[in-house]
């Protein structure tokens, strides 16, 4: 079954961009599928609007509720089980975990939000997810829904081969990854640390384990108080 990636947005050209590279790339076509939808095309009148002026007057546009809703219907009709995502700085902050369950599931449909934003009322009325990729503004939801995208396909199945263990990654147990070395044995003075060339594989498992336990105290606060016990 093929992950479906369907994104809404006023820059379709940008697609896949980064994502028509590397290991996604690759899988483009046999484990995912990315169909981008030009908002412009459901926009009516001569002007083809998408967006307009701010209720309550301020800065900027606004993206409308009506022109939105129709690319939603169109690219994901009643029945389709895939989630309403909406890329948003005001969004709940993608985690490792939101990827791993995305990419258990058939696809995601992606709004991509430019100007000021979008009106509050078409988030409510198809139900739609906001996700933030940081504390952050960017000018448009497309980097986001890359950012996305690329987490999640990597997860898929035959994607990424055998180093796509994705049982040791960082924030796997809300923990940061351990240090890697290769050679050279010794790099400008420095050398990879003893244990690693030691061939004790439970000494090396402990190390790697207090290294990023180490690394996520010093790091990453907020993770170590989050950590799972054991
Ligand atoms: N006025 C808004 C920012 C709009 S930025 C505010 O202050 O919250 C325009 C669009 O870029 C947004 O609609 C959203 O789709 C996208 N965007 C900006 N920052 C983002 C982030 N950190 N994560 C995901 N999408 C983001």
């Amino acid at each position: 079954m093929m992950f479906r990636a369907s994104v809404l947005t006023l820059y379709p050209e940008m697609f896949p961009g980064p994502l028509g590279a590397s290991l996604a790339g690759r899988a483009l076509g046999t484990a995912w599928s990315l169909e981008t939808l030009f908002l412009r095309d459901f926009a009516t009148g001569r002007h083809r609007a998408v967006d307009d002026t701010p209720a309550g007057g301020g800065p900027g546009m606004v993206m409308r509720a009506d022109v939105l809703a129709r690319a939603i219907d169109h690219a994901a009709p009643a029945g389709d089980q895939r989630p309403r995502l909406c890329m948003s700085p005001r969004g709940a902050p993608l985690t490792q975990g939101f990827v791993k369950e995305l990419s258990a599931g058939p696809g995601a449909v992606i709004l991509c939000g430019r100007f000021e934003g979008i009106d509050e009322r078409l988030i409510a009325a198809r139900g739609l997810r906001e996700v933030s990729i940081g504390d952050y503004v960017l000018s448009g939801g497309e980097l986001g829904a890359m950012v996305l995208l690329d987490a999640v396909v990597r997860l898929l199945p035959g994607v990424m081969g055998h180093e796509a263990s994705g049982t040791e990654e960082s924030f796997e147990d809300n923990l940061l990854e351990y240090p890697h070395y290769t050679r050279p044995q010794i790099f400008e003075d420095m050398p990879i640390p003893d244990v690693l060339v030691s061939g004790d594989h439970a000494k090396i498992a402990a190390w790697r384990r207090r290294e990023a336990e180490r690394l996520t105290r010093e790091r990453r606060p907020d993770l170590w108080a989050r950590r799972k016990p054991g």
